[in-house]
């Protein structure tokens, strides 16, 4: 009984931090500016910008969708996404 409440806290805890790649590009957040140009040009919803007053930057919202087409990578002016 115990075991599968340990499994339960650690997957909670892991839904909780913030996922920067997918099997195909990586985001850097140190360099994201949260301008959503990313997120713009991805056709499949894999990104988006999330955040409060100062604290925005870009999400990777659901990384099984992404096909690797590199449109996000091109499109961010700051260099924050890299194809892996
Ligand atoms: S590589 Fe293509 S599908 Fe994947 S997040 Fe970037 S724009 Fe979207
Ligand atoms: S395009 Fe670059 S700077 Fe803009 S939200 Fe996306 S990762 Fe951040």
């Amino acid at each position: 009984m115990s075991a599968p409440q340990v499994e339960t806290s650690r997957r909670s805890r892991a839904d909780h931090q913030p996922r920067w790649s997918t099997g195909y590009i990586e985001v850097d957040p140190k360099f994201c500016e949260a301008c959503g140009e990313c997120a713009e040009v991805c056709r499949s919803d894999v990104l988006g910008v999330v955040g409060f007053l100062f604290h925005k930057h870009v999400r990777v919202r659901h990384p099984e969708k992404c096909r690797g087409c590199g449109r996000c990578a091109a499109a961010c002016p700051n260099g924050a996404i890299v194809l892996r």
